[in-house]
């Protein structure tokens, strides 16, 4: 008889790891080790070696896992939340959430650098923009902040920097509402002090314009308690005085309200959250930041613009690179990198669904039904605080009619925020008549009163509205006929799927994005983030609702304690940047708290990521530089002497591992000593941490704090552009300044800095992601994926490099989990690294990353989750490419007109009645086999960036008016 045995038939980890078992040995082979223990031996120095296993819980299979969170989940309650404070439920358009949010067709694709191949999801951006800076009445916008307070922040930072003349000395305070929302505050003081920024915060009625130790002035439009104030008047004032003017709105609200920029303002910043957004728990959410004109270079963040390919099409592209903090580095004044983009698109088709009239009746309502309320509970003997108002009121009520609210409130599921003497509703689109109905009954109630003797119908008949005629908005906005073309749900389906079409992501190959880690984003890790249970949680609701969150948070921080050696965890900051940031703001505050608060002296590596030296400005340190030897190390003769030269008020190291470049530096301990030795911290940049986990640890080489990205390593899809999140590990002198919250006491250590992001836990609503992943790798799993992300780099040199020099090898000759290519010896030929990355999308690729850390290079990271045969087309792909520059070196194809500096080519070129290249058709747009067996055409011929630069457009235009636009 045939034994039957029970085995676990389908785990997660050989659907998330590429390849297994025979295919390993051939890769091995070619490699020249006998197994994947003497290649990681050969790899890791034996010094920083792991000695045990991680030890986390056993690997779930994805329907274990999403059985068993669902119940987690569960433990969450779905209230309907009237808090406001910058957060509203809304409603997702059925064919957005499944078409974007839930489609890896938009969410695995990149940040749109390769710009031929990202022309949908450059589209939806500018739609985005062209939306933002219509709303605000502004001139331009980017494409996303991370949330409304960091754009505040960055508001405040971008006119700091922007002072002019005798201002540079005398205006060093910025004004703020008191009435700001409180997390946005708390912002403003963690990012205005080391910068040198004294914040005022006062009532607008106490600020004076002419006060010329004044640079600007921060105001909230309606401000957190839903007040309407009559701000132009503000404005205008500091204007005469040549003051800068920031304005935080309620970007639904602009659709109604005359928008800050038809009343002076400088900067308009705000969240697009209740633009088809859902909660989350406070994220994530795209904000928004739209300026003047003459601000476009100090602009933080990516903006898109307009160009046109070298046939004069119309093309869109990211605008502006000159300002980015890879070229600024210790001179930037943000450190944005990762932004919202999944979120901004989201938002902006919400825009493009609904149409300008479509929102402003969205608004409408939402206002009737804010009128309708104030009138009933006036009718009931309340006084409502809020003279004017969009959706907010501001009950006044005593104790115990407070208590009264609150418990009945709560018992038919519905939060208001509570102060000591009034009750705060907020009203949003998802709210209708019957909702509406017991928000009345339970204000009616606590008076005594019958609900039924308001009149609701007469009322609802008889709305006008009451703000002043020049407070309520008579400019059009969303002209665009690309905001009136998509209303039927077939218009707007082929709409997105057209622009999805154009976009190389994750679904059509790998993207060997160096340093970003394109890893699987499993269908199982993403499903939970759109049930209810997540989603619809308001970031402020009480803790007694969110007891599933606050479990997934806990196991979380302790799998990522585990994972670093560390003894703490924040979730807070929304991206790596942030987390560097954060970082960097808990070691000054722990030396502070020692007294040693002088210590402001940051050594970064000349290879660090462009982010790293602008994060330690931002935090007010002195930037030290460090070089690197030939080898690509760092090299430690100089960090010792730069560090025993500061070592009185040397604050830190931060230091990517395993480097940037690819290599395991064997003297990370002694590098780590060395700065402690001399009263400094060690800040591990973990954006290669996938190259670390289960092998070895940033607590075991010797750091004190590093961040993660969670949407590199730990399987967030990387939207293309965001959402991204940064948490930071810590040692345990560490701990107890992990950042607050202002609103929320759970949040933070004991001697909490001040708020990092918005949100207490940042985009808690797309944590599921890296939990799933975790709890379904298991640790070995996740030790596999590092030996295999290994594996398959080590494959790729042992491939390329006859082909291609490749830079920097650790002692054994490997490389870490990444690699770079060099392409700089086809320069003479007249052939850019450039060349090479577009021709890249003629076989079917996006490029690797461009130029980082090191100029006329590429850098691939495979990753674990690529199959040996898609790692073999990629290699086909590099090779041909060579041969291909080889033709141009052996002189048989001509050095202008080749494949190369043609590239890439689109389906219109290949398949013209014309065609005068010298070279075939065929090897212009197929050039191998497998490309002809799934071809996905660029849809525009190589982008003129400069010509873009100079004639730089960020909105929407119609097509037949872009020559125009051109000419003129
Ligand atoms: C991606 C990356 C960062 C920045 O992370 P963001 O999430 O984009 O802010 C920092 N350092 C390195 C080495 C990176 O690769």
């Amino acid at each position: 008889m045939t034994k039957i045995r029970l085995t676990e038939a389908d785990r997660f980890e050989r659907r998330h790891n590429g390849s297994r078992e025979i295919r390993t040995k051939k890769m091995l082979d070619r490699i020249g080790v006998e197994n994947i223990e003497q290649l990681i031996d050969e790899t890791i120095p034996a010094a920083i070696r792991l000695k045990n296993p991680l030890d986390l819980p056993a690997a779930q299979t994805e329907h274990g896992f999403l059985k068993s969170f669902k119940a987690i989940a569960e433990k969450n309650k779905v209230y309907r939340s009237y808090i406001g404070l910058g957060y509203h439920n809304s409603i997702t358009p059925g064919v957005i959430q499944r078409n974007i949010l839930e489609n890896p067709g938009w969410y695995t694709a990149y940040t749109p650098y390769q710009a031929e191949i990202a022309q949908g999801r450059l589209e939806a951006l500018i739609n985005f923009q062209t939306m933002v800076t219509d709303l605000t009445g502004m001139e331009l916008a980017n494409a996303s902040l991370l949330d409304e307070g960091t754009a505040a922040a960055e508001a405040m930072s971008m006119l700091f920097a922007s002072r002019k003349g005798k201002q540079k000395k005398t205006a060093t305070k910025f004004f703020v509402d008191q009435h700001v929302l409180p997390q946005t505050l708390s912002i403003l003081k963690t990012r205005s002090n080391p910068i040198g920024i004294e914040l005022v915060v006062d009532d607008v009625a106490k600020y004076d314009a002419k006060d010329e130790t004044f640079f600007g002035i921060l105001l909230q439009y309606p401000n957190q308690e839903g007040n309407i104030n009559d701000y132009p008047a503000v404005a205008k004032a500091a204007k005469e005085n040549g003051q800068f003017v920031a304005v935080a709105v309620d970007l639904l609200a602009m659709t109604l309200l005359t928008p800050p920029g038809e009343w002076g303002a400088d900067v308009v910043v705000g969240t697009s959250q209740r633009f088809g957004v859902p909660l989350g728990f406070g994220g994530p959410h795209a904000a928004f930041f739209a300026t003047k004109d003459a601000f476009k270079r100090q602009i933080p963040g990516r903006i898109i613009g307009v160009s046109q390919d070298r046939d004069g099409n119309k093309a869109y592209r990211m605008a502006l690179q000159t300002r980015e903090q890879h070229i600024k580095r210790e001179r930037a004044t943000s450190n944005i990198c990762t932004a919202q983009v999944l979120l901004a698109v989201i938002a902006g088709m919400y825009g493009v669904y609904h149409g300008p009239e479509g929102i402003k009746t969205i608004a409408t309502n939402i206002h009737g039904h804010t009128q309708l309320l104030e009138q009933a509970v006036k009718a009931f003997g309340y006084q409502q605080l809020n003279e004017n108002y969009f959706d907010t009121l501001k009950v006044a009520a005593s104790p115990t009619e407070i208590s009264q609210i609150r418990e009945a409130a709560e018992a038919k599921g519905i939060n208001f925020r509570y102060t000591t003497d009034s009750v705060g509703v907020a009203l949003n689109q998802t709210t209708e008549m019957e909702d509406l109905l017991e928000v009345i009954e339970i204000f009616a109630a606590a008076k005594n009163a019958d609900a039924n003797a308001f009149d609701l119908q007469a009322a609802a008949e008889a709305l006008e509205m009451q703000w002043p005629a020049h407070l309520q908005r008579s400019s059009e906005y969303m002209t665009h006929p690309v905001f009136h073309d998509y209303r039927s749900e077939h218009e707007m389906l082929r709409y997105m799927k057209r622009l999805e079409n154009k976009d190389i992501s994750l679904v059509h190959s790998m993207i060997s994005l160096g340093s970003c880690t394109m890893k699987l984003n499993a269908t199982a890790e993403m499903a939970p983030i759109t049930w209810p249970e997540l989603a619809t949680i308001h970031p402020f609701a009480p803790a007694s609702q969110t007891a599933g969150y606050f479990e997934i948070f806990r196991n979380l921080e302790a799998w990522l304690n585990e994972i670093t050696g560390f003894a703490g965890t924040s979730l807070q900051p929304n991206s790596g940047a942030q987390g560097e940031f954060a970082g960097l703001m808990v070691i000054k505050a722990y030396h502070e708290d020692r007294g040693e608060g002088h210590r402001n002296i940051c050594i970064i590596p000349t290879s660090a990521h462009g982010t790293n030296p602008a994060s330690a400005a931002l935090a007010g340190m002195k930037i030290v530089l460090v070089a690197c030897d030939e080898a690509g190390n760092i090299d430690v003769a100089d960090l010792r002497e730069k560090a025993e030269a500061h070592k009185d008020d040397l604050s830190s190291l931060m230091i990517t591992y395993p480097s940037t470049h690819g290599v395991y530096e064997e003297s990370i301990i002694e590098i780590c000593n060395i700065i402690h030795e001399n009263g400094g911290q060690v800040y591990m940049d973990g954006a290669n941490m996938n190259a670390q986990v289960g092998l070895t640890s940033p607590a075991n080489i010797g750091a004190d704090v590093c961040h993660l990205n969670l949407h590199k390593t730990f399987a967030i899809p990387h939207g293309g552009g965001g959402p991204g999140i940064g948490p930071i590990c810590v040692a345990a002198h560490l701990v107890p300044f992990l950042p607050g919250n202002p609103l929320v006491a759970e949040a933070g250590g004991e001697k909490a800095i001040t708020a990092i992001s918005s949100a207490p836990w940042g985009s808690a609503g797309v944590l599921a992601i890296s939990y799933a992943y975790i709890a379904m790798m298991g640790a070995e799993g996740l030790t596999n994926a590092t030996k295999l992300a290994i594996l398959n780099a080590n494959y790729i040199q042992a491939r390329l490099k006859d082909h291609y020099p490749v830079l920097y090898v650790g002692a054994n000759g490997r490389n870490a989990h990444e690699l770079i290519v060099d392409c700089r010896q086809f320069k003479p030929l007249g052939i850019e690294v450039e060349d090479i990355a577009k021709r890249l999308m003629d076989y079917g690729f996006h490029a690797p990353t461009v130029s980082f850390p090191v100029a006329g290079t590429l850098m691939i990271e495979p990753t674990e989750s690529e199959s040996l045969e898609e790692l073999d087309r990629f290699c086909e792909a590099l090779i041909g490419i060579r041969a291909e520059v080889k033709e141009v070196e052996d002189g048989i194809a001509d050095k202008e007109n080749n494949v190369l500096k043609n590239a890439p080519h689109t389906q219109a070129m290949v398949a013209a009645d014309q065609w005068e290249l010298p070279y075939s058709r065929e090897k212009a747009g197929f050039p191998l086999d497998y490309v002809k067996a799934a071809k996905i055409w660029p849809s525009v011929r190589r982008i003129d960036n400069a010509f873009g630069d100079r004639n730089l457009m960020c909105s929407c235009i119609p097509v037949s008016d872009y020559a125009e636009e051109v000419e003129a």
